[in-house]
This record gives structure tokens, C-alpha cells and sequence, in this order.
């Protein structure tokens, strides 16, 4: 098994006496670890370094004389940048999805017949997306909600996204669905609402597919990047995380976009970050300016819902893009991207152009 370092401190209580050390240390030892003991006037810590499957037994809590375990060391290990110091990038069919490119991903948010998906998809590529986005397989929070059309939606981007020469990505909920998807798809997505569904991870991680990883609703920025890990740990480390809006307080937008999560996530791993300015918003009027601050904060890519008819959508009208938005939109990402220094992703052959160029501190 692989062996992962791991740095960890314990606080001894003030009143802990040298026993009470000496058993924190002992234990430490014969399990193979490392134990530094640093005693001040009042109170005395124990640094420990070591495999974390060592530690990970051991109840140091429950120990005489402990206050606190602290864990200095990120948990996660394949995809922080501390394993791959370069940034990573994640090919969708010949597309990249990395830092020296600006990857646009359009579609409708639901799959619900072949003339809109047809419409939608058009759209998108006119708008400069060279991959395909729909949803099959519907994650609602209502179960009288229109849930995907399946299987059969399924088919139809898969038509669609051959005829237009465009690879796609769609949605898998659930453990059973991922041979089916992972056999059509080129990339599979892992929404907002199973970001923490482990079983789920797996599966999708085992099926060799590039992954979409949005952050749940709740998460927080290490739980998101841990369900990377976990994706990660099947051996599959084509993974590109996906900010798409956290729950505030905050009312008049659907989900509050977190900018800062581009920055904090990109320090801390090497997996590319795209961000969905659709689902963050929920607004049509909000996916430019979203947009431009995605871009200007260095996401990766953008991936952007779009509909032929929103007032007739069955599934996220509100924010969808309509034809009169595209030109803005072209112009917009053409013109941040210049700005940002990084270039409009379209497919290549050549896949050294984009990958492991540029060290993570630049
Ligand atoms: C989607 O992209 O269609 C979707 C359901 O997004 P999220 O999981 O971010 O809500
Ligand atoms: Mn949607």
C-alpha cells in the first residue's frame, strides 16, 4: 500500500503530566511513527510525523493529559499540488481543460427532444463552446420535477454531439447508470447533490472517463477537493472541479458564486477549476458578468446553460442563454481570455501544447 506522510500536533493539557507525555510518545513509536516533544512554561505539544493509516487507529483524543489533535498536513495527497507541482490538464476528446486555456462547455440543462438539443447545441458551438454539455439523468429536488428523458436523452446528445464532431458531458446520478453513460459520454459530470455520494465517486472514477466534479452546495472548499481524492484514488486523475455556487443567506441570487474558490482551490491542487456562472446566478442577466469575473479570477473554463425557447424549458429556463446573447458572450470570453493571458481551447492533436507547462506558483 502506498505510504502517505502526514504531519499532526498534539496539545497536552496544561496540568498533563510527563507520564501522560511519555504515553502519547510510546504510543506514537510503536505503531512506527515519529514523536517531537517541545515543552513550554505552561503547556507542552508533540509533532508527529508519519503514514496516516499509522495514526489513524490510534484514539490520541481519548489519551490522559490530551486536549487537542491537530492535523497540520492537507488530507488529501493525489491531487494536491504538493504530488504534481505543474497545474494538470484534463482532455475531453481532443479538447484541453487546463491553465493555459479557456474552455467554454455549452448545452442545454436538460435534454428534452431532439430539435431542442439540435437548437441548443447549435447555439453553443456558435457561441465558441467546443464541448458539449445536457442532462440525461436529472438530479430535482422535486420528484414531480421533469427528471431527464434517461437512456433516450442520453442518445440523442450522444447524435447530436457526433453529427456537430463536439465531445459532451452529461450527468451520472446514481452507481447503477455509469457503464451506460461512461459508453457514450466523454466526460461524466457529478452534480452539486452528490459531490459526497462515495459510492458514486468510485464508480465514476473506475469508469475511466474524464470527470466533472461541482462543489456541493455546502461543501467546503477541502471537502470538495477530498472528493476529488476520492475520485482520484481509483487510479483516474482526469478530474476538473467545477465551482457552481454555494447556499448563503443571500436571497436574490440562486446560489452565491464563489470567486475566492477559484484562487484557494488552484493553491491547494493541481486539478484544472472551471466555474458554471448558469446554476450560480440562476439569473440569464448574471451569466456575463459571471462570467467576467470567473475568467478575471483564472478559472480554467466556463460551462454555461443555453436554451433555443426558455419560457418553454423544462428544466432551468430562467437561466439559460438565449440566440441574442451569444454574439455578447463570444466577445466577452474572447476579450477577458485575451486578457488573461490564456487561450480559447479548441481541439488539438497535438496534446504536449497544453499540458504541464507552467509551474503552479506562476
Ligand atoms: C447541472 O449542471 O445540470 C446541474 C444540475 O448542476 P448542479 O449539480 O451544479 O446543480
Ligand atoms: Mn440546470
Amino acid at each position: 500500500m502506498h505510504r502517505e506522510d502526514t504531519t499532526m500536533v498534539v496539545v497536552m493539557r496544561p496540568g498533563a503530566s510527563d507520564g501522560d507525555v511519555h504515553k502519547v510518545v510510546k504510543a506514537i513509536s510503536e505503531v512506527g511513527g515519529e514523536a517531537f516533544v517541545s515543552r513550554g512554561k505552561h503547556q507542552t505539544i508533540i509533532g508527529l510525523v508519519g503514514d496516516i493509516s499509522q495514526f489513524a487507529e490510534l484514539p490520541l483524543h481519548a489519551f490522559p493529559g490530551v486536549e487537542d489533535v491537530i492535523r497540520v498536513s492537507k488530507p488529501y495527497k493525489l491531487v494536491s499540488n504538493e504530488s504534481q507541482p505543474h497545474p494538470s490538464t484534463v482532455w475531453v476528446g481532443d479538447v484541453p481543460i487546463g491553465r493555459d486555456t479557456l474552455t467554454l462547455i455549452a448545452g442545454p440543462c436538460a435534454v428534452e427532444s431532439e430539435e431542442q438539443t439540435v437548437a441548443a447545441c447549435r447555439m453553443a458551438r456558435e457561441a465558441g463552446a467546443t464541448i458539449l454539455r445536457g442532462g440525461a439523468y436529472k438530479p430535482r429536488t422535486s420528484p414531480y420535477a421533469f427528471q431527464g428523458l434517461g437512456e433516450a436523452g442520453l442518445d440523442i446528445l450522444h447524435t447530436v454531439a457526433r453529427d456537430l464532431a463536439m465531445p459532451f458531458v452529461t450527468e451520472v446520478v446514481t452507481p447503477a447508470d455509469v457503464e451506460t453513460v461512461a459508453a457514450k459520454a466523454d466526460m461524466l459530470q457529478i452534480g452539486a447533490r452528490n459531490m459526497q455520494n462515495f459510492q458514486l465517486l468510485k464508480e465514476v472514477g473506475m469508469a475511466g472517463k474524464p470527470v466533472l466534479l461541482k462543489r456541493g452546495l455546502t461543501a467546503t472548499i477541502d471537502e470538495w477537493i477530498m472528493a476529488g481524492e476520492y475520485i482520484a484514488h481509483t487510479g483516474n486523475l482526469q478530474i476538473v472541479l467545477c465551482e457552481r455556487g454555494i447556499r448563503t443567506y443571500e436571497p436574490s441570487t440562486r446560489n452565491t458564486l464563489d470567486v475566492s474558490a477559484v484562487p484557494v482551490a488552484q493553491s491547494l491542487t493541481h486539478l484544472p477549476i472551471i466555474v458554471d456562472p448558469s446554476h450560480s446566478g440562476g439569473k440569464r442577466d448574471l451569466v456575463l458578468p459571471l462570467t467576467r469575473a470567473a475568467i478575471a479570477v483564472g478559472a480554467d473554463g466556463l460551462i454555461i446553460d443555453m436554451h433555443p425557447r426558455p419560457e418553454v424549458a423544462l428544466c432551468d429556463g430562467p437561466q439559460a442563454l438565449v440566440r441574442e446573447d451569444l454574439l455578447q458572450l463570444r466577445e466577452t470570453i474572447a476579450r477577458f481570455a485575451e486578457v488573461s493571458g490564456r487561450e480559447l481551447a479548441h481541439p488539438t492533436s497535438d496534446r504536449r501544447t497544453a499540458t504541464w507547462s507552467r509551474p503552479v506558483s506562476a
